[in-house]
Parts: structure tokens; C-alpha cells; sequence
């Protein structure tokens, strides 16, 4: 599928003056352990544009979302603390707190806001208005601002409020971040080095499904690992004892190995697994001999074989696309496969390869691996957007951008 080029406005085209007030799309969704922040990388990556913005003494609303909270309140998904602090510490700006995105909570909180200082808004998922795109409450988004910057890579593929009706009704752009994440997928896309590798893993087939076959059409190597790899091997008829499947996706599995054959794509599976009878951190493990895994055994990660026959092939490779981890990698018993990947994408980068990666917990599985995320090309803040725009799909929020 090939995407139609769209011209957008990026933020330092835009005349942004002292007073202006600037309403900026962040994706704030961070990881969240004991109610602390576990990995501020989406906030650091904002960092570019925020001070930007700081530095023109604009006022600096910040909208965006955490987590699921189903069109609720629901204090569990709150932005006020931490991630406040996290803003304030990171920008080095002083940054208040608005209770609510919309209304008299942050028309007040906006009126006592200074040139050059960050006012973060609540939740906008406690709307359910948000996630059905509603004209007004786009507007009530927009009420009392006279710009609207996007940086959200990682929401631009749904069409919300925040990402699309929102556009009309303020002058918008695009942010250094936005501008960043373009400027490399678009590489990927063009993918004028070859061979091109993707390696694709994680846990949901149903997620990734469309991914996975358009794929087909643009790379050499397919590698499936996690325990998307499960099904993939069931619909083969291999044995996977009590690993993870999703048996309604077995048809689909089917179909996406004989287009990859139809396409002269290669299609790599796991050879052999790291196998427990019960997922625990300190489960007595096994490596299968082959790709089947016997009954009562569950597959936690790809084996040692399957680590040097994809590792290799990464190496080989000049265009790198990596969504998905190999394994449960959250265990550290289990994350060996990831992180032996995760190196070889690192030497093939050094070795002249483009390399992007994408998703929250593939980025997670980099850190853990010890690789620098600049030691790959880019490390993409969106996982689900990155996959939409690598298969060509148009991403709602970037058409809404469109000038
Ligand atoms: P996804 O959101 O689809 O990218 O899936 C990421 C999740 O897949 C991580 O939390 C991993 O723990 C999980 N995962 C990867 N491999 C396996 C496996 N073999 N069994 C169960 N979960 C897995």
C-alpha cells in the first residue's frame, strides 16, 4: 500500500510570540510501578519541543492520556502525581496541574498561568467524549488557546479528539518529536537498503495480524518470536504443549505462511524454546530439542538454537524494523532471547544498518539488554502508530494535520 504524501507544518514554522497559548498533544501513557514512573523516555522525548515552546515564553498546555480509564474518573490513571514532578523536573519549568482538560478547572488554572511556564491537564480518557472524536469537546479542548502542536506519536493513529477534531479549531504543526519519528519510519518505509528484516513478537496475533501481512509485501526476512509464535507453529501442527495460543487466529496464521512463501519472503520461527511447567521467576527450565514443545510444558522463550538463527539473520540484514519481545522478558529468567536480539540489532547498526524499534516493551527489553538506544537508529515512542505507518496505513492524526 503506498501513502499519499502530506504536507505538514512543523512548529518552528509557526509564529508562535511571548503570551502565545500553546496547546500541546504529549503521550504521557508511561510505564507506572508502585505508582511511580518506570521508564520516562515518552517525557523526556518531549523535551525538545516543550522547551521550545518554554524558550518563545509561550504558555504551555499539556494534554494527554493514561492508560485505560474507560471514560472515568479514575484516580489510578491520574497524571497529577507523578508525572507532574517528572514534567517539572525534566523541563526545568515550573508546571502546574490542571484537575480537568476541559472546563472551569482549567480555565482557572490557565488564567494564572505565566509566560513560559507548563500547565499539565488531567487525564482526557476520563472523557469517553475523547475517544469518540467529538467536535465539542475538541473544542472545549481548544477553548482559550491559540495554537495546537501534535507531538504524540504514540496516539496519531487513532482519531480522537486530542489527535483529530481538535485541528480544526486551532492553527497546528507538528512537534520535534512528531518530526523525528516521520523523519526515520519514513527511512524504514523507503527501505532502499536490502535485506530487509522485521521481527515481530509480543503476545497478541490478533494485534498484529494486518501487520504481519502487509509486511509480506515490503521485507525479505519475517522473524516471529514471543508467544505470537505459538499459533504460528499450531497452524503448522507442531506441538506447543501449554504455551499461549490464540486458537482463532490459527486460519490467519495459516494464511500469512503461505503468502510469505508466495512472496519469496523467509519466514523464521522459532527452532527451539525455553520451556517452565509454571510461570515463575525461579520455574526450572528446559530447552526443547526441537520447534515442538512437549505437553505440560510452557514456552517463555525462544532457545538457544532459534537466538544464532535469528541473530544471524539480523546481522545480515541493512534495514531492521523490531516490534515485540521474544519472550516474557519482564522475567529475567526469561529475557535472554530479547536481549541477545537486541545485541545483534546493535552490531548490525554499527555495521551500517538502519534500525528502528518501536513499542513499550521492545524498548523496555533494549534497556535491559544494555544496549544504548544510540546504538540503534531510533527507538520509536509509538508501538502501535510505528506498526500502522510501516504497513502504509494512513495515521488519523497526521491527516488531521495535513495542510
Ligand atoms: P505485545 O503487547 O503483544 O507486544 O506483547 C508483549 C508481551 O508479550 C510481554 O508482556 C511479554 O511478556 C509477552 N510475551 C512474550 N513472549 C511470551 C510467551 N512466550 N508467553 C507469554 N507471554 C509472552
Amino acid at each position: 500500500m503506498s501513502r499519499p504524501v502530506l504536507k505538514l507544518k512543523r512548529v518552528q514554522d509557526i509564529n508562535i510570540t511571548e503570551g502565545s497559548t500553546v496547546l500541546v498533544r504529549v503521550d504521557y501513557n508511561v510505564p507506572m510501578k508502585d505508582g511511580k514512573v518506570s521508564d520516562d523516555t515518552r517525557i523526556r522525548e518531549t523535551e525538545k519541543t516543550v522547551k521550545y515552546l518554554v524558550s518563545k515564553k509561550a504558555k504551555v498546555v499539556l494534554i494527554a492520556h493514561l492508560g485505560r480509564p474507560k471514560g472515568k474518573v479514575d484516580p489510578k490513571y491520574t497524571l497529577k502525581k507523578p508525572v507532574t514532578e517528572y514534567v517539572e523536573k525534566i523541563m526545568g519549568t515550573k508546571t502546574y496541574f490542571a484537575e480537568d482538560c476541559i472546563g472551569k478547572a482549567r480555565e482557572e488554572a490557565l488564567k494564572n498561568l505565566k509566560n513560559g511556564e507548563i500547565l499539565l491537564c488531567e487525564n482526557l480518557r476520563y472523557h469517553p467524549e475523547e475517544e469518540k472524536n467529538d467536535e465539542n469537546f475538541a473544542k472545549e479542548l481548544a477553548r482559550g488557546c491559540d495554537f495546537f502542536v501534535q507531538d504524540a506519536f504514540g496516539a496519531i493513529h487513532r482519531a480522537h479528539s486530542s489527535t483529530s477534531a481538535v485541528t480544526k479549531h486551532l492553527p497546528s504543526s507538528i512537534g520535534f518529536l512528531l518530526q523525528k519519528e516521520l523523519e526515520y519510519l519514513e527511512k524504514i518505509m523507503s527501505a532502499s537498503q536490502r535485506p530487509f528484516v522485521a521481527i515481530i513478537g509480543g503476545a497478541k496475533v490478533s494485534d498484529k495480524i494486518t501487520v504481519l501481512e502487509s509486511l509480506l509485501d515490503r521485507v525479505d526476512v519475517l522473524i516471529i518470536g514471543g508467544a505470537m509464535a505459538y499459533t504460528f507453529l499450531k497452524a503448522q501442527d507442531v506441538n506447543i504443549g501449554k504455551s499461549l495460543v490464540e486458537e482463532d487466529k490459527i486460519e490467519d496464521a495459516k494464511k500469512i505462511i503461505l503468502k510469505a512463501f508466495k512472496n519469496n519472503v523467509e519466514l523464521l520461527l522459532p527452532a527451539d524454546h525455553l520451556v517452565v511447567k509454571e510461570v515463575k521467576e525461579d520455574a526450572k527450565t528446559e530447552l526443547t530439542q526441537s520447534m515442538a514443545i512437549p505437553d505440560e510444558w510452557i514456552g517463555v522463550d525462544i532457545g538457544s538454537r532459534t537466538i544464532s538463527i535469528f541473530s544471524e539473520k539480523i546481522m545480515s540484514a541493512k534495514t531492521i524494523f523490531w516490534n515485540g519481545p521474544m519472550g516474557i522478558f519482564e522475567m529475567p529468567a526469561f529475557s535472554n532471547g530479547t536481549v541477545e536480539l537486541a545485541k545483534a540489532v546493535a552490531k548490525a547498526t554499527k555495521n551500517g544498518a538502519v534500525s528502528v524499534l518501536g513499542g513499550g516493551d521492545t524498548l523496555n527489553a533494549l534497556k535491559k539488554s544494555g544496549v544504548k538506544p544510540e546504538e540503534v537508529s531510533h527507538c520509536s515512542t509509538g508501538g502501535g502508530a510505528s506498526l500502522e505507518f510501516v504497513v502504509g496505513k494512513i495515521l488519523p492524526g497526521l491527516e488531521a494535520l495535513a495542510v
